[in-house]
């Protein structure tokens, strides 16, 4: 370690230090998670605001750590992505998700379409798309049964790195591709394409309190207006209220994805509620 002047400099460094441990040793833990199979799978559904069907469920990895307990994925997945492993871990996930819900298609479960968190790391890895279709293949899952949930800025990171064309690709199989947590990047008007998207995912932060807020209601508002004009499904996250509930169908938005409707589950608790929630 260097030699400090200041006393305010050294404490900093100490923060720097201890920070930096800490990243070190959830690396090293992340490792031994995926030697271990201690990531896991949960799902949440998704329902449609006209009728209440069944539109999808999101698959979101959980990690019970074997001494810490629950990391939620905003703690360890930033640290598996400057590692390098969230390819990995996403491929565990990604993998166990689609077995999942082969398992319910052949049971004749419905559960609309699984969606899966991308980021754009899985993405840059050059065989990620014959992954997928390997992986689909493998599991007996329909691709028109499985959507994509990338971020804007993954989109936009496009034609240099051939992120483009790999989901044109994927896409022209019958896979469905969204745009997850949208309004929260730049420059979205200009890649929502209907060619290109189907389906915004209109992030927590403008679904939570919009019956009280103005400002929410007028972005959920315009992003409504906007899918619809161009003939995109669009789906809420994060409604927690029956009074979010409500101003969210008020809007007109096709579907919606929160606590008010079901907590994220593990795969035998997703199962049964798929199956209550059935007509
Ligand atoms: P996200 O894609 O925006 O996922 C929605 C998050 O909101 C999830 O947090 C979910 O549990 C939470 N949520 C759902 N409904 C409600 C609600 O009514 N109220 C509140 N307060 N929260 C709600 P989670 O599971 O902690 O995941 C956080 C983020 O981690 C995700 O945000 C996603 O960006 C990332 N992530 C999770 N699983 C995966 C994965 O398998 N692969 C990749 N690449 N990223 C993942
Ligand atoms: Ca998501
Ligand atoms: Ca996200
Ligand atoms: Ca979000």
């Amino acid at each position: 370690a260097k030699k400090q002047g200041g006393g305010s400099f050294s404490f900093f460094s100490e923060e720097l230090r201890r920070e930096l441990d800490h990243r070190k040793q959830l690396e090293h833990d992340i490792r031994i998670a995926i030697s271990e199979k201690e990531f896991q799978v949960y799902f949440q559904p998704q329902v449609s605001l006209s009728n209440g069907s069944i539109s999808g469920i999101e698959a979101l990895v959980r990690w019970t750590h074997a001494e810490r307990g629950a990391i939620a994925p905003g703690e360890f997945i930033p640290v598996a992505e400057k590692c390098g492993l969230m390819p990995e871990i996403g491929r565990i996930v990604i993998a166990k998700a689609i077995h999942e819900a082969a398992d319910w298609n052949r049971d004749g479960i419905a559960f609309g379409r699984l969606a899966v968190n991308v980021s754009g790391s899985e993405l840059r890895e050059p065989d990620f798309d014959a992954f997928l279709f390997d992986t689909l293949q493998k599991a007996g899952l329909p691709p028109e049964k499985l959507s994509l949930e990338i971020v804007e800025s993954v989109i936009l990171d496009d034609e240099k790195t051939g992120i483009a064309a790999k989901l044109r690709h994927i896409r022209a199989a019958g896979v469905h591709l969204e745009l997850d947590d949208f309004g929260t990047g730049y420059a979205s008007l200009s890649h929502v394409n209907p060619n290109e998207i189907d389906r915004l995912k209109i992030d927590r932060r403008f679904v939570q309190k919009i019956n009280e807020n103005g400002d929410n209601t007028k972005i959920v508002r315009a992003i409504t207006e906007l899918a619809r004009g161009l003939g995109i499904s669009i789906v809420a996250e994060g409604a927690e209220t029956e009074a979010e509930l409500n101003s969210l169908m008020a809007l007109g938005c096709d579907q919606v994805q929160g606590y008010s409707i079901a907590f994220p589950m593990p795969q035998e608790k997703a199962r049964e509620w798929l199956v209550a929630r059935a007509p």
